[in-house]
């Protein structure tokens, strides 16, 4: 919060006309907040302060559960597939959320509706032109693939490898972009052609990004949290 106030005194106290940096109408504060079990009835407070602060965009998320714990926080289940379920981001039936939201009284609040109305998936970064590139430059689609981690879904543990297309020391960004198994990957992501792990658990191959039942191999992403619209960060 004191970073946002900094941000609101920069924004109203006429640097922009000495710097040409910030500029009213060009820049804009957004808040995101990380919804758990713990925090959610802090929600309206956060929206409000926020507004007092200038801000006028608001993003509400799912945690990535990496540890056991974590998992309990979770406000998703797998009764998420129910249409008449909100979702924002895709959650189960978390009473506590929809009553924070409802109280929020922000007056357009836009639901993820990936997975619905015969949508399989839609990442996010593939949608919106993204790629991810690591300290060390690393390449990668996305930021999931950027790091090897686990997370929890539900009680269920996941582990994602890493997927590298190249490094920045050896190749252009361009070069990068531009490898067939690359450009093959976000085409076959944007179909998404893969099985839906986060909805089956039918076998243990959702343990992993390996290989699926589809006969994708490594990387898959039926079991990818982003995908599936139950995390939304950043
Ligand atoms: S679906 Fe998930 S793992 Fe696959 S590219 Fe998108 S964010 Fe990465
Ligand atoms: S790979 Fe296993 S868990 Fe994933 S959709 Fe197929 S049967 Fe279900």
């Amino acid at each position: 919060m004191e970073n946002l106030r900094t941000f609101h005194t920069i924004l109203h106290n006429g640097l922009s006309a000495d710097s040409g940096k910030i500029r009213q109408g060009f820049t804009g504060i957004g808040i995101v907040f990380v919804a758990m079990k713990r925090n959610v009835k802090d929600l309206p407070e956060v929206v409000a302060i926020g507004r007092k602060l200038g801000a006028d965009r608001f993003m509400v998320t799912n945690a990535v559960p990496y540890a056991e714990e974590m998992s309990d926080e979770s406000l998703y289940d797998c009764s998420a597939n129910d249409h008449s379920v909100m979702t924002v981001p895709r959650i189960g039936r978390d009473k506590d959320l929809l009553r924070e939201l409802a109280k929020c009284g922000v007056a357009d609040i836009s639901m993820d509706k990936i997975g619905f109305d015969g949508e399989l998936g839609r990442c996010p970064f593939i949608a919106g032109g993204s790629a991810a590139i690591t300290w060390d430059g690393g390449f990668s689609p996305c930021l999931p693939l950027m790091h090897s981690h686990s997370h929890y879904y539900n009680d269920r543990l996941r582990f994602s490898k890493r997927w590298i297309v190249g490094n920045l020391e050896n190749a252009t960004l361009e070069e990068l972009w531009n490898r067939p198994e690359h450009l093959a990957f976000r085409h076959q992501v944007q179909l998404f052609d893969f099985s839906l792990c986060t909805i089956c658990h039918g076998c243990i191959l959702n343990e992993e990004n390996e290989e699926d039942c589809l006969g994708n191999a490594f990387p898959t992403c039926g079991g990818c949290l982003w995908a599936q619209g139950y995390v939304r960060c950043p």
